[in-house]
């Protein structure tokens, strides 16, 4: 039986990157998207061309009900999750904190916090040996500005990854004992479409002369890092974080 792995928000960027990888890896990859049904329709289709087994959920990773039945399709079609990727997260227009509205920051850390937080707690409850389950193991995509802050710029989303790093850190002491290992990978300045939903589509260019590698990062060069967590390799490995941001 293959090992089965949910990556939210694997529609497109890491998030499809990383299922493409564990699929060709050997994992049974479950894709979760919250709208755009024809991306994962597709990343599923060139997973299962190349021989893998894939299947896309929808949910909305912020509404819990969402959640218990997007972990129910993965119990009943896949099978009891092994590899959970908290990677669907967003990013608003760039803005000082002194103009934000509350609001934005409720959706950010709807997505980027709560989502991770109700995503986690299905896979411990199916993972823990205290709950019956085998062990297994979260990676939690958070992102450099959790340390660097993002001034000028996005300091909610900061912030919530700032949060989603504590959660990582927390819940990966919880849960050790019971066979789960829990890490993240904090991704600097990688192309993606999140830039262009961002509202600044040349970000990644303009950042280029203050990355200490002097360019932007790739959701291959991403996914590798993600990938690693889940190897036997860091089978020693909980509450850690890989940066993957050229330096910064
Ligand atoms: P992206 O916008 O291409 O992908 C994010 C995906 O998450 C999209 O498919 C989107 O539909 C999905 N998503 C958003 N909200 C959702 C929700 N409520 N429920 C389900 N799915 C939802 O961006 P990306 O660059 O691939 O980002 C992936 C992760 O990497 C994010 O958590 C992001 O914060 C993080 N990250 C990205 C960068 C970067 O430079 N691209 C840097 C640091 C961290």
């Amino acid at each position: 039986m293959p090992k089965v792995m949910l990556v939210t928000g694997g529609s497109r960027g890491i998030g499809a990157a990383v299922a493409r990888l564990a699929a060709r890896r050997g994992y049974a990859v479950g894709i979760n998207y919250r709208t755009h049904s024809d991306a994962a329709d597709a990343v599923v289709a060139d997973i299962q061309q190349q021989g893998g087994v894939a299947l896309a959920i929808q949910a909305d990773v912020s509404q819990e009900d969402d959640v218990l039945r997007m972990f129910r399709t993965l119990d009943e079609r896949l099978g009891k999750i092994d590899a959970l990727v908290n990677n669907a997260g967003i990013l608003e227009t760039q803005m000082r904190l002194d103009e934000m509205q509350v609001d934005r920051l409720m959706r950010v850390l709807s997505t980027n916090v709560i989502g991770a937080f109700l995503c986690a707690r299905e896979a411990v409850r199916r993972m823990s040996t205290r709950h019956g389950g085998q062990g297994g193991a979260i990676v939690n995509v958070s992102s450099a500005a959790a340390r660097l802050g993002s001034p000028n710029e996005y300091v909610d989303y900061a912030a919530s990854k700032g949060a989603l790093d504590t959660m990582t850190i927390g819940l990966s002491k919880e849960v050790a004992p019971e066979g789960i290992r829990v890490n993240g990978v904090r991704p600097g300045t990688i192309y993606t479409d999140m830039h262009a939903s961002g509202g600044e589509p040349g970000r990644v260019d303009r950042l280029k002369s203050v990355i200490p590698l002097r360019r932007g990062g790739s959701v291959e060069e991403v996914a590798g890092a993600v990938m690693w967590l889940f190897s036997d390799e860091a089978g020693y490995t909980s509450g850690s974080f890989i940066d993957v941001s050229g330096g910064s």
